[in-house]
């Protein structure tokens, strides 16, 4: 991949940054700014190169319109502190606002661009609305830096469309990542465990069939452990379920078993009548969840289960809490499955921008993974050896 590096001399001259900032906010409050960290290094160096530093980013899904909700100002500020240094937010993405500060740029300094998913050309699936939007951004900039990683996946204006239309380079973010992730996919060293859960459940189960000739080992919790339930026949109450993914649930179990590869799924789970912070928790054996309560976090047993797996392996991925980890109550089984990857000295990524947040909100010291990833998607993504659009378009022969 093209680095840094190749764009040459930068001072003086105005560098578009890809960064991922799509972080949690409670209101206007960023309840874990670790994205905003991961994206320091590659803007410190720009700055540090005297480059005029044009940060674009997304926040949330405001759906192509202006909507205040999805502002940056909470990062522009939060940003600011962390780096130490002013950092101007433009009052848009595109238009009078973003050229007048770009113009007034100094040497050093960092404007960031108002939430680019405010125009709708950024996610379009028309090539040439992309393609538009990338010529407007081009016009602020005379090189382009991707140090999104979370959004490398994704064939957007902001990430691909721009890497062909300037002079483009991966930040130290997208190439660290990469790496980390790397030592995953090319040859791990086995045993190979990967631990899923989180409540994307669609998404993620496609995942599976990838994985199922890579790893030796999944551990599956979560919002889809109940999919899993239901296809091995047992009642899942008001638990989240993918009923149209049975059969596909059923598939992945059969094949694994002619593979050799273990799918482990939760043996007791903690449920409750209902989806709330104060309902009261009930450990249950998996096939005894009541009609009436759903389940929201994995049961004692399990998390022992899968903590022996995780201690036994070489190599660990673990993507999407294993419960509502946000409420006290249902934070067990993913306190339980980051602290068997933290006491492991195996190579541990820790991948998913909620499960990253939950190692951090459960006050895990980062520095026991190996490697935290920043993407939750792209990650997955690279794990099952898929070509990402915003990786491939910075290959040195793209
Ligand atoms: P990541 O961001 O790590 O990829 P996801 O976005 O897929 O993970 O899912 C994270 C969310 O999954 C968390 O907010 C958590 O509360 C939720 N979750 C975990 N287990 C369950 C469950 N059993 N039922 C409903 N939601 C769940
Ligand atoms: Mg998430």
């Amino acid at each position: 991949m093209k680095t840094i590096d190749s764009l040459g001399d930068l001072r003086g001259r105005r560098v578009l940054v890809r960064s991922d900032f799509n972080v949690p906010l409670d209101g206007t409050t960023i309840t874990d700014d670790g994205r905003i960290r991961a994206a320091l290094p590659t803007l410190k160096r720009l700055v540090d190169a005297g480059a005029k530093v044009v940060v674009m980013a997304h926040l949330g899904r405001p759906k192509g319109e202006v909507n205040p909700e999805f502002s940056l100002a909470p990062v522009a500020t939060r940003l600011a502190e962390l780096i130490g240094q002013d950092v101007t937010l433009a009052d848009d993405t595109l238009g009078d606002g973003a050229k007048t500060a770009v113009e007034a740029m100094s040497d050093g300094q960092i404007v960031l661009l108002e939430n680019v998913r405010f125009d709708a050309r950024e996610t379009s699936k028309d090539d040439a609305e992309r393609a538009a939007m990338a010529a407007d951004l081009a016009e602020l900039a005379d090189a382009f830096v991707s140090d999104g990683f979370g959004v490398v996946h994704r064939k957007q204006a902001s990430v691909y469309d721009i890497a062909q239309v300037l002079p483009a380079a991966a930040g130290t973010l997208v190439i660290g990542e990469v790496e980390a992730l790397s030592r995953a996919t090319d040859n791990p060293e086995r045993p190979y465990v990967v631990v899923l859960g989180g409540s994307k459940v669609s998404d993620k189960l496609g995942v599976i069939a990838n994985l199922l000739s890579k790893a030796d080992t999944l551990l599956i919790g979560g919002g889809m452990a109940f999919t899993f339930l239901k296809a091995q026949g047992h009642e899942v109450g008001k638990s989240l379920l993918e009923e149209d993914q049975l059969d596909t649930v059923r598939g992945y179990l059969e094949e694994a078993e002619r593979r050799g590869v273990k799918i482990l799924v939760p043996t007791d789970v903690v449920v409750a009548p209902a989806f709330a912070a104060d309902a009261e928790p009930t450990v249950v054996g998996a096939g005894e969840i009541p009609a009436d309560q759903l389940g929201l976090d994995n049961g004692p047993e399990t998390t022992a289960a899968y903590a022996t797996e995780i201690a036994a392996a070489r190599t660990v991925v673990w993507n999407g809490p294993m419960g509502v980890f946000e409420f006290d109550a249902f934070a067990s089984g993913t306190r339980g499955v980051a602290q068997a990857l933290s006491d492991s000295d195996a190579f541990t990524i820790v991948g998913g921008g909620d499960s990253a947040a939950a190692v951090r909100i459960l006050g895990f010291e980062e520095s026991t993974f190996s490697h935290i990833s920043t993407g939750g998607g792209a990650s997955l993504e690279l794990l099952e050896g898929k070509v990402l659009p915003g990786l491939s378009v910075l290959e040195d022969n793209a």
